[in-house]
């Protein structure tokens, strides 16, 4: 019998025998989740504060969400969009009410829901901004992550996702964050068709910008007759205290990407949202997917949706929020260790000082692990905490404990 020590690392053992080593993971091998908490293999409890980077929102295993993928699995999972599904259409209209659009256009993975968006604001701007053929630009920031496809690494400023994976992408310019001169300059080209950034950075390390600045986004944008496009993969979906994290300032973007959350992680569901005018640019044959808008990824997503709703997922993420990051803030006072925290909603971060004898956040996360909380650097030393949405005032307050217990440990 394979004894329980063996079992986890024979789990990582194969992985390293056979998968690629694009990934390196926290050496913990997980095989069941519920709500806020996650298991391994030897039957230790986790809370899970990373929510497999926030696509998890509803918690692990939500029972509404299940029941919508068993009901329909039994039933249709795929036609592909060769014919139609009785599922679409009822999906189409329910989430562009939900998030006030007039069309959207489902795909699966969030990196296709950004590609998607780049494709229809270079459509729009040839058809219906008059730029000439191939001079579409769209603006990034610098900082960015969307994603690993071609399209996605062109826009970053990361080298590890670019080294030795060119040629790149052309027609993309890169701009500061948070700067909103330098976005009145680039739009200011007439070749500008869109700009595409996040409302707050959560790969970069959740970096957010300046109050102001996504209101003076849409100004500069409108302005200029540029699309604004709002990638909300990860804010999205009551992460950041509200629906969108756009709402913390009122503004609508032009182009709407959401994923991860939209299925409550159980299926890669993604979608891009926007206008007649936009998403009418696409005709048949110039854009898709053969498994987005299935059944069974629409029943899923409306379930996932509701469940937001129900259970007032962004109203806890903003109350709980606040009171996760007073906790932090005295850890900050209180360790030399914990330089600043940040976020909005359940979406934070603590910034590590390089601390011992050259310890890093990823330091931090392993012994995290050992205390029974599962959280994964970003960079050197970034820490993103980003539990379920379903988490309680009592769960966040138990884990604060747990934080402080191991800043407290690896301090001594
Ligand atoms: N956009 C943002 C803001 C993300 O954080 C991510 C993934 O982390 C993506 C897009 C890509 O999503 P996916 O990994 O589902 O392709």
């Amino acid at each position: 019998m394979i004894d329980e020590m063996t079992k986890s690392g024979h789990a990582i053992e194969l992985e390293h025998r056979y998968g690629a080593f694009n990934y390196k993971p926290l050496p913990v091998v997980l095989e069941r989740g519920e709500g806020v908490f996650l298991w391994d293999v030897d039957g230790k409890r986790y809370f899970d504060f990373l929510s497999a980077y926030s696509a998890v929102n509803q918690g692990h295993c939500h029972p509404k969400i299940i029941q919508a993928l068993k009901d329909q699995a039994e039933v249709l999972t795929l036609t592909s969009r060769a014919f139609h599904n009785n599922v679409l259409g009822e999906y189409e209209e329910y989430i562009c009410s939900y998030f006030g659009y007039d069309r959207v256009l489902p795909m699966n993975s969030g990196v296709e829901g950004g590609e998607t968006a780049v494709k229809l604001a270079r459509r729009w701007g040839y058809e219906i901004k008059g730029i000439p053929a191939n001079q579409a630009k769209i603006v990034f920031v610098e900082g960015n992550f969307w994603g690993r496809t071609l399209g996605a690494i062109s826009s970053s400023t990361d080298p590890d996702s670019t080294i030795n994976f060119g040629p790149f992408m052309p027609g993309y310019e890169i701009i500061p964050y948070n700067d909103l001169s330098a976005l009145e300059k680039a739009c200011s080209d007439p070749n500008v068709a869109g700009f595409m950034f996040e409302p707050i950075q959560g790969e970069a390390g959740v970096v957010m910008p300046d109050e102001g600045y996504l209101t003076g986004v849409r100004r500069i944008c409108s302005a200029n007759k540029v699309l604004m496009i709002a990638d909300e993969v990860q804010t999205g979906i009551a992460r950041t205290g509200k629906l969108l994290a756009c709402d913390w300032e009122g503004v609508k973007p032009d182009i709407l990407i959401l994923g991860k959350a939209l299925s409550g992680g159980v299926l890669p569901v993604s979608a891009v949202l926007s206008s007649n005018e936009v998403m009418l640019s696409l005709k048949p044959g110039q854009h898709g997917s053969t498994f987005g808008g299935n059944p069974l990824a629409c029943k899923v997503a409306m379930a996932a949706l509701e469940v937001v709703k129900e259970e007032k997922l962004a109203e806890n993420a903003e109350r709980l929020g606040k009171i996760f990051r007073e906790q932090m803030l005295a850890l900050v006072e209180r360790y030399e260790m914990v330089k600043l925290v940040r976020g909005r909603g359940l979406l934070n971060a603590i910034v590590i000082n390089p601390f011992g004898d050259g310890k890093t956040a990823k330091d931090v996360c392993l012994a995290l692990m050992k205390n029974g909380l599962l959280a994964k650097q970003t960079h050197e030393h970034i820490i993103r905490f980003a539990p379920p949405l379903v988490i309680t005032e009592e769960q966040v307050l138990e884990c604060c404990g747990i934080i402080e217990r191991t800043i407290g440990e690896l301090s001594e």
